[in-house]
């Protein structure tokens, strides 16, 4: 099974263009969609859920023409009509075992924890055996524990059928996805699997120790990475062909190195050679610090009664409203340099 998006576009009504000819093709496996916040991905996923029109485009999972095929919802939702008692009870028990629900499955939804409503949601999204499902921004809100073993068992799913982690958490795809896009002000920048991104910058990536007030002389003279802050002193990344001078170490290249080497260029089409061209400084706390340990309260509630009902049940794609738990996180994005 793959899921094929051949050119799919998207102007809102206020004149923002979210999707720019957007094309993927997306295996069975976890597929991470990593860009950052407002790069289009909530409208992607939203589309190709058929939960709202696209401007053009296609996709196509096996022989369904998604964006046409408006009973796409519908058919979906025969899927879970899961009609004899007993079948009910045996696919419910083991729901809730492979989500590690069994034991709280007397207690009250409104009491679950963050991560106990993500994988409740899971376990309803399972419901139907669908072979595509989305999650959008699945891991804000949850704590270190919580989200691990929620994406252990995203990724346990991902071995049968396509998942889809959309996300701005670069961590979250280092993870779990065996692929990846990486998506930005509604382009995508580059695809692959990120083994093979990293091997790509692999001996291009310098690492030092400075203080913060040395920041700005080095990004006028370097193509500085990131910068990441390691016990109060700041952790610069360089990228270069060559040592830029005896002070610098190697440094093992990681995907956040990928991520903000790609989001830096200009133009994603050569994202894989050459130096990222010149930019101006950012506000310059490391990704990784700001990365899973984003703040933010509830991640939507998938299991919540009432909560875009249909929609989520139908299309598997949670927390249903995504878009506005995803504004209330804005400001903890990455520190990406735009
Ligand atoms: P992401 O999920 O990556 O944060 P979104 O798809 O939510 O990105 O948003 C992409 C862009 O489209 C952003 O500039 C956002 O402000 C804009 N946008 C999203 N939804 C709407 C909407 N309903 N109306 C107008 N603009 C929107
Ligand atoms: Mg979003």
């Amino acid at each position: 099974m793959e899921l094929t998006i051949e050119n799919v576009s998207k102007t809102y009504s206020n004149g923002v263009r979210a999707l720019d000819g957007v094309s993927l093709s997306i295996p069975t496996g976890m597929f991470g969609l990593l860009g950052p916040n407002g790069s289009g991905k909530t409208t992607l996923m939203r589309t190709i859920a058929t939960l709202q029109d696209s401007d053009g485009g296609r996709a196509q999972l096996g022989d369904i023409d998604v964006l046409k095929d408006k009973e796409f919802l519908s058919h979906l939702a025969a899927l879970k009509g899961i009609t004899n008692t007993g079948e009910r009870k045996d696919v419910v028990e083991a729901l809730l075992h492979r989500t590690n629900l069994w034991n709280i499955r007397k207690q009250k939804l409104g009491s679950f924890s963050g991560g106990t409503k993500q994988r409740f949601g899971i376990a309803q999204a399972l419901l139907g055996n669908p072979q595509l499902i989305i999650v959008d921004e699945p891991t804000a809100g949850l704590d270190p524990e919580e989200r691990n073993r929620f994406l252990n068992l995203l990724s346990e799913i991902g071995e049968n059928v396509i998942v889809i982690l959309s996300t701005h958490i670069v961590d979250d795809v280092a993870q779990v996805c065996s692929r990846m896009a990486i998506i930005k002000e509604g382009r995508v920048l580059r695809t692959g699997e990120p083994e093979d991104a990293i091997a790509e910058i692999r001996g291009k990536v310098w690492r030092k120790v400075i203080d913060k007030s040395e920041l700005p002389a080095y990004e006028s003279e370097h193509d500085v990475i990131s910068t990441r802050l390691r016990s109060g002193r700041t952790l610069l990344h360089v990228f270069a062909d060559g040592r830029p001078d005896p002070s610098f170490d190697g440094a093992d290249p990681d995907l956040k190195d990928v991520y903000f080497i790609t989001l830096s260029r200009e133009n994603g089409a050569d994202a894989a050679s050459g130096p990222p061209r010149a930019r101006a400084g950012g506000e310059g706390t490391g990704p990784s610090d700001a990365g899973s340990g984003s703040s933010g309260g509830g991640a939507g509630s998938p299991g919540g009664s009432g909560n875009g009902g249909g929609t989520r049940e139908a299309s598997s794609v949670f927390p249903p409203n995504a878009h506005v738990s995803a504004s209330a996180r804005d400001t903890s994005d990455d520190g990406a340099r735009r």
